[in-house]
């Protein structure tokens, strides 16, 4: 009889982790808190170890119709608006790495995985349906759902995000800390721009305490922007989508050079705003039963939430579905050691991954002597700071076993 998996959390780690299991054999029920599906309206960027993941699953067709593919990554001074250093993208990244880098709205990420998992049999979706708790008895993890019914399966993936409630259960570590760090957010028709602030490249602005990021999204018809500064946490931290205050933002960025500060006033010139979220983060992941114990694992922000300074949360999450696909393949082991399995395949990688997006965040916000000399590697060394060969190669696995 086929093993089933339930798998709380229907955000990018859930859906990817569904499409995993299902291609591994496994029946699938996924279980979505919300009533529908609504990713917000921001971008994520992909990087090649990302994009040849989601090319194992056949998304590349898919991938191509919907996202952007910059030529570049810039980093720029957000004082002078000199530039520092660029990295190549485009086909050097395809020549060096074998798979593009790619920059996408969320939601288009979201709905062509959704579209995957809707052609395989054996995928349940139930929408409106938390996972409450969970328990293991007899070879089996029962899980009582918020419409009050408990569910049998096989094992049980807590992509259930920042917030967990699995991971609450497994490992009572205790609520994510606020890391002291704001994301003002928009996404804005490139149309509605003059050309010049149009995006075709990744451009990232560094300065004292902020930073700022936009690129183009959705085929390039859009232009996603994140301005990230220092402040305080929101009261209520669990609603982390707050309308952002223009004028706020603007003050933050003052002392800025003019370039920057037309970036994003160009924002409220072509009638978008901005929203708000609070970054929140945990220490990086100190071993494998952080990942998954028995019958339960964790897989995306559930397991290790980061800083979005390297880009990758959601690109971590995604190869976590690709190792939980491996894993849930070994048809003879048992469940507990393939979850193990899992969970010893992944926790160094993503561990390295949250240390790495942790000192970015102090390297980009850099104040005084320590910016000088970021600056001067930047200008020096431009494209080996910037390459990140270790992680665009991939987690070591061959993406054709698949
Ligand atoms: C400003 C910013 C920029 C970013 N940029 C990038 C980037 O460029 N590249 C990149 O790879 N990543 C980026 N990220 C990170 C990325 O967005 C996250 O890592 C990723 O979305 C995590 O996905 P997830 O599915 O694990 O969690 P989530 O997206 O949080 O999904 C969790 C889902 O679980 C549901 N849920 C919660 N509790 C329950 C329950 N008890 N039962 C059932 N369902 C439940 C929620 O409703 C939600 O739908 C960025 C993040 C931020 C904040």
């Amino acid at each position: 009889m086929k093993k089933q998996v339930l798998v709380a959390g229907g955000g990018i780690g859930g859906l990817a982790a569904a499409l995993g299991a299902s291609r591994a054999g496994w029946d699938v029920r996924l279980y979505e808190r919300a009533a529908r599906f609504s990713e917000v309206g921001a971008g994520v960027q992909l990087g090649p170890n990302v994009v040849r993941r989601l090319q194992a699953w056949g998304l590349q067709q898919p991938l191509q119709a919907v996202a952007a593919f910059p030529g570049q990554l810039q980093v720029r001074s957000a004082c002078h608006g000199g530039t520092l250093a660029t990295l190549p993208l485009g086909a050097t990244v395809v020549e060096r790495y074998g798979a593009a880098y790619a920059t996408i709205h969320r939601a288009d990420l979201h709905g062509l995985l959704l579209e995957a998992l809707q052609g395989h049999p054996g995928v349940q979706i139930n929408l409106g349906c938390a996972i409450e708790r969970h328990a293991e008895a007899d070879g089996a993890v029962q899980v009582r759902t918020s419409a009050q019914k408990d569910v049998e399966g096989d094992a049980l993936v807590g992509a259930d995000g920042l917030w967990s409630r699995t991971r609450q259960q497994l490992l009572a570590d205790g609520a994510p800390r606020h890391s002291g760090h704001l994301a003002y957010r928009a996404l804005v028709p490139q149309a509605a721009l003059p050309a010049r602030l149009r995006a075709t490249h990744v451009t990232a602005w560094l300065g004292p305490r902020l930073h700022v990021v936009h690129y183009p999204v959705r085929r390039g018809e859009l232009q996603n922007l994140v301005v990230i500064v220092h402040g305080p946490a929101p009261q209520d931290m669990e609603n982390w989508d707050h309308a952002a205050n223009a004028a706020d933002l603007e003050a933050a960025l003052a002392g800025t050079c003019t370039g920057l500060q037309d970036v994003v006033r160009g924002v409220a010139d072509a009638g978008s705003g901005w929203r708000l979220w609070p970054l929140n983060i945990r220490n990086p992941v100190a071993e494998a039963a952080q990942m998954a114990q028995g019958l339960v694992a964790l897989l995306g922000d559930a397991a290790h939430p980061m800083p979005p300074y390297l880009a990758q949360g959601a690109g971590m999450a995604i190869e976590d579905a690709a190792a939980l696909q491996r894993a849930l393949s070994m048809h003879d082991l048992d469940v507990a050691l393939r979850l193990r399995r899992y969970a010893l395949n992944r926790w160094e990688r993503n561990a390295r991954v949250q240390a790495r997006s942790l000192r970015n965040g102090r390297i980009f916000h850099a104040t005084g002597p320590v910016r000088w000399g970021r600056d001067a590697a930047l200008r020096l060394l431009g494209e080996r700071l910037l390459d990140v060969p270790w992680l665009y190669r991939g987690d070591g696995s061959s993406a054709s076993a698949l």
